[in-house]
């Protein structure tokens, strides 16, 4: 076989081989299964295409293994599935397709296995291997999907005009791969993507999404969004990070283009964590800054409060993109909101207080935090990211002794607001939660232990303050 694969790979394929033989028709492994092979990535899906009726081959090849494994089929698309060990197998026939303007759902009729790798989007996703019993296992190559693997190159099979106009979703796949696969962009399919822009209005949000977030989780996710970039395809789909692009000057200051600071932060998050929710925080820490961009005089550029205002826009954002509006969209939030506070500590005196106060709000995000705020550490000044990052280590020990002895990562208050109703007789109202505020506030400034010894002497002379005595 022209790829390697294992051996229970090949016993299954070998299985589908007989099935198409039985019938008396052709098939083929096709598309990322066949690239990612050659590339040596890992692969747990297989798309198998033949000449003839796709679900009756996968109901074919269900009936060669024992027990027989489950085949859900969708009879309006031709195309059947089918599980085998750990392998996703799609069965579908070869076929041949039209696109009309405004959909990017094309009519479709039977075809050969060239009409077939032709609607392919890129070279590198139309390479076939054979099942066939005349070549069986060789490579079908007619768009040098070979050659543009090896250059490391991504190139539409046919003219990328019409491909990228027939489909504006293959706009996001090509930077997609370019970002997954570290590949190029071919000039001539570049363009193509370029003069199709406008085109990706009829593509869904969720589909976009899908492919930002690959972008998102791909090594270097720098490669992928400076090409969204590039294209003016991030213009379109995510206007709030064209904001960030660009450095002004006034009076001979100027301040750092933040679409690339952002970018580097991105990456250098990228080395430390594979979570999706981490980079879009990474990717989303300094999205209100244009909006609070100030210049001082005889200062220079400002941007306060862009934490709170980048906090405000997560919601948004996410919810244009159609991602989730759960923990995970809060969890972004609050770290956009946060991302200043670690570093702000190592500017001033660091109290047990001020660090007291970011392990309460911060929670079991802490770690998620750090990780963000050393990822923020960018610049072109060695001596600076140095004293940045020595600081940032003072921190993160300080962080680590102070919540051995007070435990505030995961506080809960030492007397609840049901103990201060019950104790003084009182109905839900401001005084319980003035009480309460004022035992944590005295816990987090160190004015009195965490305990509830502590605590409960303390809400007895606050009560008092107040004209309050307990009813019993
Ligand atoms: P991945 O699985 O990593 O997303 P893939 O290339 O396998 O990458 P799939 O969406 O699984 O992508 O599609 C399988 C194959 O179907 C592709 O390799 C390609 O040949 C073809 N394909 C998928 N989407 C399109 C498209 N929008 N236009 C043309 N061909 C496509
Ligand atoms: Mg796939």
């Amino acid at each position: 076989m022209f790829i390697d694969c294992s051996e229970k790979e090949r016993f299954i394929f070998k299985k589908i081989a007989h099935a198409a033989e039985q019938l008396g028709t052709e098939c083929y492994i096709i598309g990322g299964f066949v690239r990612d092979k050659i590339l040596g990535r890992k692969t747990k899906d297989a798309d198998i295409v033949c000449l003839g009726d796709g679900i009756e081959l996968a109901h074919t090849v269900a009936r060669q293994f024992t027990p027989s494994p489950k085949v859900s089929f969708f009879k309006n698309f031709g195309t059947a599935h089918i599980k085998a060990d750990d392998l996703d197998i799609e069965f579908v026939g070869a076929r041949k397709e039209s696109y009309r303007y405004h959909s990017r759902k094309p009519e479709v009729m039977p075809g050969t296995l060239e009409d077939d790798q032709k609607r392919r989007d890129f070279t590198i996703n139309a390479l076939a291997v054979s099942l066939s019993k005349a070549n069986y296992g060789a490579l079908i190559d007619p768009f040098e999907g070979m050659k543009a693997l090896e250059e490391k190159i991504i190139r539409t099979p046919l003219d990328p005009d019409q491909t990228f106009s027939d489909d504006p979703l293959r706009m996001m796949r090509a930077i997609r791969f370019a970002s997954q696969l570290q590949f190029s962009i071919d000039e001539n399919t570049w363009n193509g993507i370029k003069n199709n822009i406008e085109r990706i209005h009829i593509i869904s949000r969720e589909r976009i999404t899908d492919e930002l977030n690959k972008i998102l989780l791909s090594k270097k996710p720098s490669v992928g969004l400076d090409l969204l970039y590039q294209s003016g395809l991030l213009h379109v789909i995510f206007p709030q990070m064209i904001d960030l692009a660009g450095a002004e000057y006034k009076d001979g200051m100027g301040h750092k283009d933040n679409f690339y600071h952002t970018l580097q932060v991105v990456d250098n998050i990228a080395e430390h964590t594979d979570d999706l929710w981490l980079r879009w925080a990474a990717l989303l820490h300094d999205i209100g800054k244009p909006a609070t961009k100030r210049f001082e005089e005889g200062h220079g550029w400002t941007f306060h409060g862009h934490e709170v205002v980048g906090g405000r826009m997560v919601p948004k954002i996410f919810a244009r993109f159609r991602l989730p509006m759960d923990h995970k969209m809060r969890f972004v939030k609050k770290l956009v909101e946060l991302h200043l506070r670690p570093i702000s500590l190592t500017k001033e005196n660091i109290t047990d207080s001020a660090i007291r106060r970011l392990l309460f709000d911060a929670g079991d995000d802490i770690d998620a935090l750090m990780t963000l705020c050393k990822a923020d550490i960018t610049s072109k000044n060695k001596q600076k990211v140095k004293r940045y990052l020595d600081n940032f280590e003072m921190v993160r020990h300080r962080l680590e002794s102070v919540e051995e002895s007070d435990r505030i990562r995961n506080w809960q208050p030492p007397v609840t607001g049901e103990m201060i109703m019950e104790i003084f007789g009182l109905p839900p109202c401001k005084q319980v939660g003035d009480i309460k505020n004022a035992i944590r506030e005295a816990i987090l400034d160190g004015h009195i232990e965490n305990n509830y010894d502590a605590a409960y002497d303390f809400m007895l002379t606050t009560a008092r303050a107040l004209n309050l005595e307990p009813v019993k």
